[in-house]
């Protein structure tokens, strides 16, 4: 058997109930065989693979919280510190009522590629819990980041790990996270958390990171086939805080997004998602109505409910920006079906192994979320520098700085495919380039 199945069959025997982890590390190491090929002994007596699938460790604890009417609650916390290989632990947290081990170690382990592919000295991480946010007052939102942080504050540190915000965390969550650690460590170390307000360490950008980092990939993407972003249309999904930036660059670039989506559905808005309607999107997620009908209500156009816009409308690209596994095999069988060309992937795996396959075999082109979705943590780390050094930097400095990142992410993708003689796969790609820096460091540490 190859070393690769190998470890793929190990991983699954000590992983039982650990769906989207198995589907992560199948999808990467299956990617890795050029690598491997190329330095299979070395890989072997270092015991890389096996030690790119075991987490350094895994931290699960309680989080008991009080709501409003003086009832408890218990929820489940999780930080998972992957490897760190090549800087400390970092990555987000996420608090979402389906947050579980296999969904933090999905993540973590995406994270890890991810961040390397930044170029930037930072290992990979993720945590969370299944505490649902919608709903819940201001008062009951920050006595869960209290009790939260009364367990994780142990376990990071600005040379340690260092959490940020995910899905259900943004600038308000940071900001209690962070008020809760410094009372329990009693030491002004801002640079354990990022994503911070701009009053007490935050960058500039950083909110806008993600959506405009993906769509800063994706205009390389396009340069690569002599293309542009101006005049083109987009299917993307979710209405928060990365579809948010997205639609921001992208109108400004001069092309079309017709679709969002939540829970409830999907909106068209065949006029363009721009201006003012842009600025709503922010007080529909303010509102924590979680309802993207909030916004065909306000501006009049369609609404159809309980869909996603995969394989239902056609545009020039896809970009979902809301969750896992969103899009599955019947929705890319519609989506060859339409024509789409390019999947521009922004929410963390949002596309199963099998659609992927097929997707590709019948010619989409696919950027994969861990080059597309970097501009976030790359932000983090800008933000990071920023605090060991004491400076706020300009918005003209951090924005020019990510937009050279994503740039070199993709050349760094390149790179790679051209040193093992491959076609432009950016899914292969960028699996290779990630792990090569991250094996190199390990294999120079010695086994531990
Ligand atoms: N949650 C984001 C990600 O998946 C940001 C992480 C961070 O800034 O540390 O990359």
């Amino acid at each position: 058997m190859s070393y690769i199945s190998e470890v793929i069959e190990a991983t699954a025997r000590k992983n039982p109930g650990e769906p989207e982890f198995m589907q992560t590390v199948k999808e990467v190491l299956t990617s890795l065989e050029p690598a491997v090929r190329a330095k299979e002994k070395v890989l072997r007596e270092n015991c890389i693979l096996e030690r790119m699938v075991e987490p350094d460790r895994q931290i699960i604890f309680r989080v008991p919280w009080q709501d409003d009417k003086g009832v408890w609650h218990v929820n489940r916390g999780f930080r998972v510190q992957f490897n760190n290989a090549i800087g400390p632990y970092k990555g987000g947290l996420r608090f979402q009522p389906n947050v579980n081990l296999s969904v933090m170690k999905f993540l973590a382990f995406e994270q890890t590629f991810k961040n390397s592919l930044t170029g930037l000295p930072m290992g990979g991480g993720k945590g969370g819990s299944d505490f649902d946010p919608a709903g819940k007052s201001d008062a009951e939102i920050m006595r869960f980041c209290y009790s939260f942080m009364t367990e994780l504050y142990r376990h990071i540190g600005p040379s340690v790990d260092v959490p940020a915000g995910d899905m259900g965390v943004g600038g308000r969550e940071i900001g209690y996270l962070y008020g809760a650690y410094k009372k329990l460590t009693g030491v002004y170390d801002n640079g354990v958390l990022t994503g911070k307000g701009l009053s007490f360490g935050g960058s500039l950008i950083r909110p806008e990171a993600t959506g405009f980092g993906a769509t800063y990939f994706l205009e390389e993407v396009l340069a690569h086939r002599g293309e542009s972003i101006e005049g083109k249309t987009f299917c993307l999904s979710g209405f928060g805080n990365v579809a948010w930036g997205a639609s921001l660059k992208i109108s400004e670039l001069g092309g079309k997004v017709i679709t969002l989506s939540g829970p409830d559905g999907y909106i068209l808005d065949e006029d363009g998602v721009k201006g003012e309607k842009i600025a709503y999107l922010l007080e529909m997620r303010e509102s924590g109505r979680n309802r993207v009908q909030d916004y065909s209500d306000k501006f009049g156009c369609t609404f159809v409910p309980g869909k996603k816009p995969w394989g239902n409308v056609k545009a020039d690209i896809y970009m979902p920006c809301a969750m896992q596994n969103e899009i599955r095999i019947e929705d890319a069988k519609a989506m060859v079906a339409l024509g789409v060309p390019v999947l521009n992937e922004v929410s963390n795996m949002p596309t199963t192994n099998e659609a992927l396959e097929y997707l590709q075999k019948n010619g989409v082109l696919v950027a994969p979320s861990k080059a597309v979705n970097a501009g976030g943590v790359a932000v983090s780390g800008l933000e990071m520098s920023q605090n060991s050094e004491r400076m706020l930097w300009s918005a003209e400095k951090v924005d020019s700085t990510l937009r050279g990142i994503m740039k070199n992410i993709h050349k760094q993708i390149v790179d790679a495919l051209s040193e093992y003689g491959m076609d432009y796969d950016l899914v292969a790609g960028a699996n290779l380039a990630g792990f090569k820096k991250v094996a190199d460091a390990m294999i120079a540490q010695g086994v531990n």
